[in-house]
């Protein structure tokens, strides 16, 4: 029995952990770098333990480090949240080595779906449906670019090892190619030491929908229904929701089925997140599987009710999954707004400063807000900026969004430049109201959002 878990993580995700294992009458153990010692989650844990300077690589990667501090404190299970050791399968092995559990699926599910080209070998094996494209381990430019001429342009490149929005660059045509396929291998391997390619089939305008999956070590899989994620600046994610409008319930299994299918071809255990790009006639393609909680995940659980984090616990636990299929229903619809420290009128920078206003809307069962910092609190250079998550919820889109727009217009942040008005401008906007989801929005309709 899990009885104390560490978090190794920081800000909303660690104080997200903690309030569930909490409930759960579970002890915490927060770590903490330098320029973090009065943080939320370092104060709302049980314990907390400092694990070296500010910068990333020197205390929230140092898993060597993480993992003594955890032997010292006699922790069952560590939570590696989103980011940071969440998806290295290495540190994971470590922690399978000193008897720790690794609230994850298995080193070799973690493996397998670290990869993009991997993934998409697995994926095809298993009947899963695909983009059409190349992701070959030879990785000639002149068999790439046939590919790319072969089924015809435009194309995407990706970097195999790529995340976050790295490493890709559209083709538009042949003359292109060549240009773009360095420039990409270039910032693939300045961000991951990798340089290894894969090219698609560029889907103009596709939707990102993906299917959230939950599975137990004992052979069962669920799917706790769609997240739309299609509101994207430069492939990050900005607005979420669930479930995504203008779906039917026959696609909406299909895609849920495909999801798991996927998550069974690699005996998956734990929460997983296959993302799937929806195209305008109903076709839908396997893109990546996250094989962790992902940022969005409260819209899945505001309108499921359930507490994914719990669910991981646990499976971690060893545990069977607390609901079967025909259990999980979908209640009403949510929202999560991104709120960022971050000059929409200066190409999207991170901001930092001190947090000198910090005036949120009030929470209740249809508002949730998860956050790691409060009033009078730091945003520094060396993290991820964003301040926190805005989630609603409601009976229907239509209500949902009025209540997104409401919370935007009373949260007030001062001292740091943020992304709500830009926020408020997307959600108030015409198309946004009438759901065009497409993953090019902000783009098209720049005009009038920014
Ligand atoms: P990353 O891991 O870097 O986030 P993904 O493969 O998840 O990269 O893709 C991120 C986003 O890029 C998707 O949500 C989608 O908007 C866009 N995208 C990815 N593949 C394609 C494609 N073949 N056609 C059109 N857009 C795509």
């Amino acid at each position: 029995m899990i009885k104390k878990i560490l978090i190794a993580n920081r800000g909303e995700i660690a104080c997200r952990v903690i309030k569930t294992a909490k409930i759960m009458g579970i002890a915490t153990v927060a770590v903490y770098s330098e320029v973090d010692a009065n943080a939320l989650h370092v104060t709302q844990a049980d314990e907390a333990v400092c694990i070296g300077p500010a910068p990333s690589k020197d205390s929230y990667l140092r898993g060597d480090l993480i993992l003594q501090k955890a032997k010292e404190l006699n922790v069952d299970a560590i939570h590696p949240g989103y980011g940071f050791l969440s998806e290295n399968a290495q540190f994971a092995e470590a922690c399978a080595e000193q008897g720790i559990i690794f609230i994850g699926p298995t080193i070799e599910a973690i493996k397998a779906m670290g990869s993009k080209s991997a993934a998409k070998q697995i994926m095809h094996q298993a009947g899963v449906p695909l983009v059409p494209g190349y992701h070959g381990d030879d990785q000639n430019p002149a068999l790439i670019k046939q590919s790319a001429n072969d089924m015809g342009y435009p194309v995407l490149l990706k970097a195999t090892a790529g995340g976050g929005g790295k490493g890709m660059r559209q083709v538009w045509s042949e003359p292109e190619f060549d240009d773009a396929l360095a420039a990409a291998k270039r910032e693939a391997m300045s961000s991951f030491s990798d340089d290894k390619m894969l090219v698609e089939k560029y889907l103009t305008e596709p939707r990102h929908v993906e299917i959230q999956v939950f599975c137990d070590n004992h052979k069962n899989g669920v799917y706790l229904f769609e997240r739309d994620c299609s509101i994207q600046r430069r492939h990050q994610k900005v607005i979420e929701e669930a479930p995504a409008p203008n779906m039917s319930e026959e696609l909406r299994a299909s895609m849920g089925e495909a999801a798991l299918k996927a998550a069974f071809a690699i005996n998956y255990s734990g929460a997983g997140t296959v993302e799937f790009l929806l195209d305008t006639d109903g076709s839908f393609y396997f893109m990546e599987m996250n094989t962790r909680l992902q940022v969005e995940h409260p819209v899945t659980e505001m309108i499921t009710g359930e507490d994914l984090v719990e669910w991981q616990i646990r499976v971690a636990n060893n545990e069977t999954l607390p609901k079967t299929q025909s259990q999980l229903a979908i209640q009403g619809h949510s929202f999560e707004a991104r709120i960022y420290a971050e000059d929409p009128n200066n190409d999207f920078l991170p901001a930092t400063g001190i947090l000198q206003l910090l005036k949120t809307p009030i929470t209740n069962a249809k508002v949730r807000i998860d956050t790691g910092v409060e009033q009078g609190d730091e945003v520094s250079i060396y993290y991820d900026p964003m301040i926190a998550k805005l989630v609603v919820w409601d009976e229907t889109r239509e209500k949902a969004l009025s209540r997104l727009e409401t919370c935007l217009q009373h949260y007030a942040i001062g001292g740091v430049t943020t992304n709500i008005d830009y926020l408020r401008r997307i959600a108030g906007s015409m198309p946004f109201k009438q759901a065009q989801l497409t993953t090019d929005f902000i783009e098209r309709h720049n005009d009038s959002i920014s």
